[in-house]
């Protein structure tokens, strides 16, 4: 059975964190819209040039754009074992998008894991957000540190960089954009009894205990 799976969670509660646990245990391909558009903005391509203008200052990119993205991901191959969506969807208009496309292609969802932090926690948690250059893992500047300081724990790189919309101007703007959006998106997937609460305000290593415990039970 294949797994097909939502992470939500607003920004800074710790999704992409989780990911990097949850694909290398359960072999999925990570789907994070946020990661696609950035890597279209480094690589200058038209998708990049439209996206920009929305992520720099921390807005969403328009969803029709957003859905195009994921309707094409979502067909590739490697997503028969199941998929980990990561940041969509983010309103409600993507959600019902989204069960369009599961539709179509017959990939029901699995579950969608909402990881729960109090929104008072997550400007800390952004601006203090660093990743490594070569492979994209995240660290912290106070709760996740590589284990030698410098270097990465996942690749040995040792170039870092913060992310521009972690840069406390846009983290306002993004969070009350989110923020806005996240209550309506619960109640849609608590209908469709697909939902499993985790509360994120907890260590990583606790956080992920919980989630490992909710895919295993599947
Ligand atoms: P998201 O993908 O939801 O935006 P990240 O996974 O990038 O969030 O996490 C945001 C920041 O908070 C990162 O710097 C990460 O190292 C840190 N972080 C993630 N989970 C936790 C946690 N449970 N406790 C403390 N810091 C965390
Ligand atoms: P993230 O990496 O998930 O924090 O996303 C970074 C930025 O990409 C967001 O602030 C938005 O501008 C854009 N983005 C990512 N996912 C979506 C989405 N599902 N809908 C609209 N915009 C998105």
């Amino acid at each position: 059975m294949s797994l097909n799976l939502i992470l939500m969670g607003l920004p800074g509660a710790g999704k992409g964190t989780q990911a990097q646990y949850i694909v290398d245990k359960y072999q999925i391909p990570h789907i994070s819209t946020g990661d696609m558009f950035r890597e279209a903005i480094s690589n200058e391509t038209a998708l990049g040039l439209k996206a920009k203008e929305y992520t720099d200052k921390g807005n969403l990119v328009p969803d029709e754009v957003t859905n195009g993205i994921v309707k094409e991901r979502l067909a590739e191959d490697d997503t028969k074992p199941g998929f980990l969506l990561d940041g969509y969807p983010r309103t409600l208009e993507q959600a019902d998008a989204l069960a369009q496309m599961t539709e179509d292609l017959n990939k029901p969802l699995s579950a969608v894991i909402n990881i729960d932090v109090d929104p008072k926690l997550l400007t800390d948690r952004l601006t203090g957000r660093f990743i490594c250059k070569k492979c994209g893992a995240t660290y912290h500047k106070l709760y996740h540190m590589p284990k030698v300081p410098g270097t990465c724990d996942v690749c040995g790189g040792h170039e870092f960089y913060q992310r521009e919309d972690d840069k406390p101007e846009a983290v306002k703007t993004r969070l009350k954009v989110n923020i806005k959006m996240n209550t309506p998106l619960i109640s849609y997937y608590k209908d469709r009894n697909l939902l499993f609460n985790v509360d994120g305000s907890q260590s990583i290593d606790e956080v992920w205990q919980k989630v490992d415990q909710i895919l295993s039970s599947l």
